[in-house]
């Protein structure tokens, strides 16, 4: 990455992007820490992300900006961005995330320093010093029921959560696949420069986004045609039972022989994600579609 590196330690690496916004790259495999950033005004600086250990982000602020932390931006509520919230909301700061993940993030019966505030839809927040950040959140179910992105529109830079990760690191317990890509496709055709993606080594371009729209459609097209071919007889809706007793087993095998036919879409997923994550991609999302029809 040809930007300025300006920490390292704990197996993270801050690199300057701007004078006023930074990019956190964090280790996922050892550390199960997402990427984030760092969002600085003339007066404070915001934080996006709360991976495990998040709070060494509070160190990082101190050591590196020598300003005080003013709040959190989440991009959704999954373990690997927000386990690090708690040591947080023992400060006086403020927590912008999804208005659905209020009650998950903070539930009324507890008490913290911290002040939250949900988002529904844009909110735009002007930071001294000219630094203009602009949260936003989906009307439906993407990668998660609680994305929210953070865009810093002089920068052209969307921090968009896992909602675009390098393809190996694509999840999808709890996702809607269908209106991700939908998602996906609307933002691409927004005007944009770089992607600060949840998982991945550096920022991405902004076309990165319909690339990764592409092969989302790809993973749902093969979990689709795996699906009817487990149960054709099913499609009629009369056996919904079957579905219920679908073992892991049998999942895998089915996946297994899709792939071994090495059709181009199948070839297409393992250039991208390698022949395992690309099984495992397929697999979610197959449970998914059995989810939903079991639901
Ligand atoms: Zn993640």
């Amino acid at each position: 990455m040809e930007y300025e590196q300006i920490y390292q330690g704990n197996m993270v690496e801050i690199f300057r992007i701007a004078d006023y916004f930074y990019f956190r790259r964090a280790n996922l495999p050892v550390r199960e820490q997402c990427n984030g950033a760092f969002i600085v005004s003339d007066t404070e600086v915001f934080i996006v992300d709360a991976p495990p250990g998040g709070i060494e982000m509070a160190c990082e602020v101190e050591n590196l900006f020598h300003k005080p932390l003013a709040g959190l931006f989440l991009t959704h509520g999954h373990t690997d961005h927000v386990n690090g919230l708690a040591p947080f909301l023992e400060r006086e700061l403020t927590v912008f995330c999804n208005y659905r993940l209020l009650s998950y993030l903070a539930p009324e019966d507890k008490k913290y320093r911290a002040h939250f505030i949900g988002v529904d839809g844009t909110l735009k927040l002007h930071l001294a010093g000219d630094v203009d950040v602009e949260l936003r959140t989906l009307n439906d179910v993407a990668h998660s029921k609680g994305d929210m992105f953070v865009r810093i529109p002089k920068l052209g830079i969307i921090c968009t959560g896992d909602c675009v990760v390098e393809p190996q690191t694509a999840y999808f317990h709890g996702a809607d696949i269908r209106s991700w890509i939908y998602s996906l496709r609307k933002l691409a055709d927004e005007k944009g420069k770089y992607v600060l993606a949840g998982h991945g080594p550096s920022l991405f371009p902004y076309s990165y986004i319909g690339e990764f729209a592409d092969y989302l459609s790809v993973i749902e097209k093969c979990a689709r045609i795996c699906f009817m071919r487990f149960h054709p007889e099913l499609l009629d809706r009369i056996n919904e039972e079957r579905f219920a007793n679908v073992t892991t087993d049998e999942v895998k095998v089915l996946i297994e022989d899709f792939f071994s036919e090495g059709s181009q879409d199948v070839l297409f997923l393992e250039g991208k994600a390698g022949k395992e994550d690309a099984r495992r991609t397929v697999r979610m999302v197959l449970w998914e579609l059995i989810r939903e029809w079991i639901r």
